[in-house]
């Protein structure tokens, strides 16, 4: 495996152009937060008095602020240290937003499915995406710290219409997709400009949940540019169709185990 990831770093740094996949395999541990024993309180009150459960999101939106998943981050840390310097560009169905915590350009992301950073009308009434409760997030924090009750919350809504306000992510009633669209329109500028260009690909942990977004196209890209090369990390599903031929490179691993080795050794 150390012999891979000494390849990868080599056709890294000869290539013109790197283009990253970021799926549900390299995610935030969200069993961080399931293990925590006041989580596991609070779990316990919102089973009885399921009206609040639109705090769980807020709960995990606290988690990620943290950085609390330290493989994750050293992970995020050796990716760096391969795409950097590079022109590159990050396309991530990850939603735990850690893609825009470890300095890479945030005009070179897209995260297509959304994540914490903005929030929305449940059914985007006016289009447009809303501002994060900051206010909301402290009292659950303060919640989450004993020093206010479940009576003391209540579900922040849309201004507009009174409906209820969400973090903009796929699955609210009717996704915002202003979150992403121009940076999709950059993305898709940029992999015009892959043709004929060398090309370095690299997935990690896409897996088949929504693999219109970055799997399929992915293999697209290599089948039509010759002088592309994909590494698809996965624990299980990193299979490669047999037209990408010599390639491509399939990685049996967690994309997290497969980076931080690489970075430690
Ligand atoms: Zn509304």
């Amino acid at each position: 495996m150390e012999q891979i990831f000494t390849e990868l770093e080599e056709r890294c740094k000869e290539a013109d152009l790197i283009l990253v996949g970021i799926g549900e395999e390299f995610q935030f541990n969200w069993n961080i937060l399931q293990q925590d024993e006041r989580y596991q309180e609070i779990e316990k009150e919102i089973d009885a008095r399921e009206e609040y459960m639109w705090i769980v999101p807020f709960l995990q939106k606290l988690w990620i602020e943290k950085k609390a998943d330290m493989r994750l981050n050293k992970a995020y840390e050796a990716l760096s240290k391969l795409i950097s310097d590079k022109n590159y560009f990050i396309i991530s169905t990850a939603i735990d937003d850690s893609i825009y915590q470890h300095g890479f350009r945030e005009d070179r992301i897209v995260s297509p499915v959304g994540g914490f950073r903005k929030m929305q009308c449940d059914y985007n009434c006016k289009s447009e995406l809303l501002d994060v409760d900051y206010e909301m997030l402290g009292k659950v924090k303060s919640y989450y710290n004993k020093e206010l009750t479940l009576n003391d919350l209540q579900e922040p809504t849309c201004d507009q219409c009174g409906q209820k306000k969400r973090f903009n992510q796929l699955g609210v009633t009717k996704y915002a997709e202003e979150g992403y669209l121009s940076q999709w329109e950059k993305y898709t500028k940029w992999l015009q400009g892959t043709v004929n260009k060398k090309l370095c690909v690299i997935e990690l942990g896409v897996g088949l949940e929504m693999p219109n977004i970055i799997r399929w196209p992915f293999e697209k890209i290599i089948l039509y540019n010759q002088k592309s090369h994909i590494y698809r990390i996965h624990s299980s599903l990193y299979q490669l169709g047999e037209n990408v031929g010599d390639r491509g490179t399939s990685i049996k691993e967690k994309p997290v185990d497969f980076l931080t080795k690489g970075f430690v050794k």
